[in-house]
């Protein structure tokens, strides 16, 4: 990460605490690390997120229904989707400092600093031949890149053959070969890399040993595939249909940083399509696609979104793609597509010995279904929002002078509070009278808040600063004429409206059917 950038992330991080978005878990006790609570603006925020998200899957799709499955399943749910053998992370620790990593996190940061050396060299070549200069030969030919280059290839493929073969000593001796010392003290003094699982586990108070010991699910889906037949017969869904669901996932995270961006307790919106054996490219196809315009009906810049596919598929999938968002520490896993063939339904039948499968009378057969899931972490699109938002500008004050401010400019329909109604000064009885009520009309309709605190411009900056759209001012004008000043969020374009136009006229602007009908 840049240092421009490391000091833009430092600030959204703070500013989300400084403003009610997100705060550490328990912080009075000093924090619980990768464990944070929403505030009262985070909590909207993340609460519309949600809802574009179930709008876009439930309501927009005649074919999926949602449902909200317990977070606690039966201990062999877990064996059946291959958590239980396979959800593990190399783990190593260093002997001196104590201090546990990735394995392969570790390998993969030095990689990328030998990556980053070759590419130094590059750009000073660059500059020193100018125009003339031909990078791909430069890459070839000069023998200090290509030297770099290839332990680049040579690491790369170690790192990736063990992590495919499990092969924890074949980890270690990448370790060892690249002599990684540990970023906190620079000791090169490794256990051994052993397999760590990430399922948290507790214990039914009613029965004792390895019989009771339940797990906090490390994602939602699996409560989608034990209630597949269930949906479907309640529903009378015909295949393809899908299930969607949101809820919490909980991870024992080996290394926990980027504040949101990983954390050990999260949450989930994720959406199981099942499909006809054989049709499932076409459907990956589909909700490839789909997704994307998701999160481009935001407003979100394409250049700030790209699809990465899958190097190492997963034991379940046949084809896997992440929709990467390029966050303040660089382009990295939103969302998740995955075809994840027949596998989970197919382990939860034999594992269980009730049929899954499905009667298809266009073929008047019985098949379990392959499976197409969307899955994306709400707390990165909170993350991914925010970032995407925070700006800071020079614009003109209230009496005409350069100051700064700090806006989120988040799309109007995510905005926790939609509209403010502000009297131009406190100690007018009748301004404050009539903003109270213009404010007491508008409450069914959005969050609407009334502040009289403050000057004006100050009462601006604090809306910028939560993302809010509209401000209206009641001016003493407004007991003349039933006008105010409308003053939008971006473009601090100010314009005069009737108090009974206010409603409509922000209405309009968060409205979900906007966005749906331009996506
Ligand atoms: P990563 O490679 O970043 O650990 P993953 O590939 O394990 O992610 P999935 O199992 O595909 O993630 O989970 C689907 C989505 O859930 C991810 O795209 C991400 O948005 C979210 N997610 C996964 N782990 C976390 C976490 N620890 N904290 C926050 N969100 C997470």
């Amino acid at each position: 990460m840049s240092a421009s950038q490391e000091d833009k992330f430092k600030k959204i991080t703070a500013h989300c605490k400084e403003y009610g978005f997100v705060f550490p878990s328990s912080e009075i006790y000093d924090g619980l690390s990768a464990v944070y609570d929403y505030g009262p603006y985070g909590s909207e925020l993340k609460n519309n997120i949600k809802s574009y998200w179930w709008k876009s899957m439930v309501q927009m799709h005649d074919n999926i229904t949602g449902i909200d499955a317990a977070i606690f399943m039966h201990p062999k749910t877990w064996k059946a989707s291959g958590h239980v053998d396979a959800f593990n992370d190399p783990l190593v620790d260093n002997k001196d400092s104590k201090k546990r990593y990735r394995a392969d996190q570790l390998i993969e940061e030095a990689i990328d600093k030998i990556q980053a050396k070759a590419d130094k060299e590059v750009e000073k070549a660059r500059t020193r031949f100018g125009d003339s200069f031909d990078e791909a030969l430069y890459r070839e030919t000069n023998p200090r890149v290509s030297e770099y280059l290839s332990k680049v290839k040579e690491y790369t493929n170690r790192l990736h053959s063990s992590l495919s073969a499990n092969d924890m000593e074949g980890l270690k001796s990448v370790i060892e070969d690249m002599e990684i010392a540990d970023p906190d003290s620079g000791s090169r003094n490794w256990t051994e890399v052993r397999q760590f699982n990430l399922m948290f586990n507790t214990q039914l108070g009613n029965i004792a040993g390895e019989e009771g010991k339940l797990f906090l699910r490390p994602e939602t889906a699996q409560g989608i595939f034990v209630n597949f037949l269930n949906v479907q017969k309640t529903t009378r869904q015909k295949i393809p249909f899908g299930i969607a669901q949101i809820g919490k996932a909980f991870r024992n995270e080996i290394v926990a940083r980027q504040f949101i961006f990983r954390m050990r307790e999260f949450e989930q919106m994720e959406m199981q399509y099942f499909v006809k054996p054989g049709d499932e490219m076409k459907w990956y196809e589909y909700w490839k696609e789909y997704r994307m315009r998701w999160h481009l009906a935001l407003g979100t810049p394409q250049s700030s979104l790209r699809f990465h596919d899958h190097e190492n598929l997963a034991h379940y999938a046949n084809a896997a793609v992440d929709i990467q968002y390029e966050f303040p520490f660089g382009f990295r896993e939103l969302e998740g597509i995955h075809s994840r063939t027949d596998f989970d339904l197919r382990s939860h039948q034999d594992l269980s010995g009730r049929k899954l499968q499905y009667f298809d009378p266009e073929v008047n057969e019985n098949y379990i279904p392959y499976v197409v899931e969307t899955s994306i972490g709400c707390d990165r699109m909170f993350l991914a929002m925010i970032s995407q938002a925070y700006s800071e500008e020079n614009v003109p004050d209230a009496e005409g002078q350069e100051s700064q401010r700090v806006v989120l400019k988040l799309p109007a329909v995510l905005a926790p509070v939609k509209c403010a109604v502000l009297p131009l000064v406190r100690n007018k009885t009748e301004l404050v009278e009539l903003a109270r009520k213009i404010q007491q009309n508008l409450k069914p309709l959005f969050i609407c808040q009334y502040d009289d605190k403050d000057a004006i411009g100050r009462r601006y900056r604090r809306q910028d600063a939560i993302g809010t759209p509209f401000c209206v001012t009641v001016d003493f004008e407004s007991l003349e004429d039933g006008k105010v000043t409308l003053r939008e969020r971006d473009s601090l374009r100010q314009e005069r409206i009737p108090i009974e136009a206010i409603g409509r006229i922000v209405e309009e602007k968060i409205s979900w059917e906007q966005v749906f009908r331009n996506f």
